[in-house]
């Protein structure tokens, strides 16, 4: 079994004068002048209910770009029986066949669609066009890659078998259908959830965050093009309390596919208990959810290099990656050269703008919603006796959800901003004295609740050492001097623990198995 070797999608460098950046700029300002009219798709078809609510840019909210139809409780009912009566022939088919149609939507993302993945994802969810790249197009292209490349090992994977008897596992899909959540700040993550099972011969149900639907359209697009039979993935909108009750309450519910926050997590693990009684079988759950990812410097870390961490990892994207720093440690010694350096970084951007004008590095948050709650941690910060804003502070929402990367300064490691997850370009710094290095990294030990990325900077090996063994338990992916985001798939696989989720790491073998229910076959002969 060979199936062609998965390799990282080149990153695009969208140069002034470059054909990829016109071609992406045409296509942004078509969205901007056009309105999208976007249905769910079920069964390969287009539906469209009538009762729909409007797609607005978050730099931009006044500004409609389009419209999605809102599922019913007839549209869940049709896709769950739409998807069972699709997966008869779906799950018979080789995986070869399967494996050819993700290879195909990969090319056709890389290619045709490559501006159009891009410029939806910079209009519905405000990325720059580097990280849309990194997302939408790439991101997505290798997850398709290199899973079917994993995907091809596992079939392989077999059992000994020893003169007159034939041992052989079949890897089925699960018995029924899968249920895909996915959210706004990965389209990747987006295009994954549900492709990823579907690989494995499963059947899938999809219900992507509100705020990305209008890049969920063009991967459907994507997907159908691509030859993924209709039922196969079944895009559905709305109400996610109805959707989710009648996806969960299905005796055929065999597995949840999700990224998302912590609450909803738990709240839809608490769901499937209670239904446990009416599964034909366990389902399988998998999570990606929420973070609180740390960077701490030892006296030894290298400035600029720390800076770089802070400036990239906690704002890029807005901070809205569930991997973003969000609290850091820096020792006394070299704290102010580190936060002068951030600062710098800081005063070089322009102000939070549109997408569009591809000078910027800051653009919106995803909705009014996630405005209000940053705005009110800045202000709390602002009167707070023990913490202070040192860089940014600054908001706006007249025309777009605007906030100005904000590095908060505290004198208590447990201050709030230092515990609860932001998702969003907040900082908080908390420097120690270069003493209570062991301490802090206690400290750090002691406040993780969550456990999803972190990094440890040192130039020192028994202090890099020592970091790895004492966060051990902190963080699914850990950093050794570098920025805590920016897991690249088929290098390093993602995923975290404790509230981080079940860390069955995207893009890797491992997450695929979660989708199979292998057959073991005993042959005597
Ligand atoms: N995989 C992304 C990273 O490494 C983060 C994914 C997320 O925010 O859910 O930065």
């Amino acid at each position: 079994f060979q199936v062609p070797p998965a390799v990282n999608e080149p990153v695009k460098s969208y140069a002034p004068g470059s054909p990829e950046r016109d071609a992406v700029l045409k296509q942004y300002r078509a969205y901007y002048q056009g309105s999208e009219d976007i249905p769910m798709v079920i069964g390969g078809k287009e539906v469209r209910t009538g009762n729909t609510r409007r797609i607005a840019p978050p730099h931009d909210h006044r500004h409609q770009v389009g419209q999605y139809h809102l599922a019913t409780q007839k549209e869940v009912d049709l896709a769950i029986s739409t998807a069972l009566e699709a997966r008869k022939a779906w799950a018979a088919l080789a995986w070869e066949q399967r494996a050819a149609v993700f290879l195909k939507a990969a090319d056709l993302l890389a290619g045709p669609y490559r501006s159009k993945i891009n410029a939806a994802t910079m209009m519905a969810q405000s990325k720059t066009i580097h990280q849309a790249e990194i997302d939408a197009a790439c991101e997505l292209i290798d997850f398709l890659r290199f899973n079917v490349e994993f995907m091809a090992r596992i079939y392989q994977e077999q059992p000994e078998s020893s003169e007159g008897i034939w041992n052989r596992v079949e890897y089925r899909p699960l018995e029924g259908f899968v249920y895909a959540i996915t959210p706004f700040n990965f389209t990747a993550i987006a295009g994954n959830l549900p492709a990823s099972a579907a690989m494995m011969g499963n059947v899938v149900v999809w219900k992507p965050s509100d705020h990305q639907i209008f890049s969920a359209r063009v991967i459907l697009d994507v997907f159908r093009e691509a030859g993924v039979p209709g039922g196969v993935i079944n895009a559905i909108y709305g109400d996610p309390v109805m959707i989710t009750e009648t996806l969960l309450s299905h005796p055929d519910f065999s597995g949840i596919h999700f990224t998302g926050s912590t609450d909803v997590f738990k709240g839809l693990w608490k769901q499937i208990g209670e239904n446990i009684g009416r599964y034909k079988t366990y389902p399988r759950i998998v999570g990606e959810t929420g973070g609180k990812d740390f960077i701490i410097a030892h006296p030894t870390a290298r400035p600029r290099q720390v800076a770089t961490a802070i400036t990239r990892g906690a704002f890029e994207l807005q901070g809205q990656k569930c991997s973003a720093a969000s609290r850091v440690y820096l020792p006394k010694s070299t704290a102010d050269e580190i936060l002068s350096l951030v600062k710098e970084d800081l005063a070089s951007f322009n102000k939070p703008g549109s997408p569009e004008d591809m000078g910027n590095f800051v653009t919106a948050v995803i909705h009014e919603g996630a405005f209000d709650k940053l705005a009110g941690y800045i202000d709390r910060a602002r009167e707070a006796r023990d913490a202070e804003i040192i860089a940014g502070g600054g908001y706006d929402k007249s025309k777009g959800y605007f906030i100005e990367p904000t590095v908060i300064l505290t004198t208590n490691p447990k201050y709030t901003t230092m515990e609860v997850e932001l998702f969003g370009p907040v900082v908080t710094v908390y420097i120690y004295e270069d003493a209570e290095w062991t301490n802090t990294l206690r400290l750090v030990d002691e406040t993780s609740e969550y456990a999803l990325t972190g990094a440890v900077m040192a130039t020192d090996r028994y202090a890099l050492e020592e970091a790895t063994r004492a966060l051990e338990n902190c963080a699914g992916n850990f950093y050794i001097n570098d920025k805590p985001t920016g897991a690249v798939v088929g290098q390093q696989p993602f995923g975290g623990a404790r509230a981080s989720g079940t860390n069955d790491k995207a893009g890797s073998a491992q997450n695929l198995m979660r989708w199979v229910s292998p057959r073991l076959i005993k042959e005597t002969f």
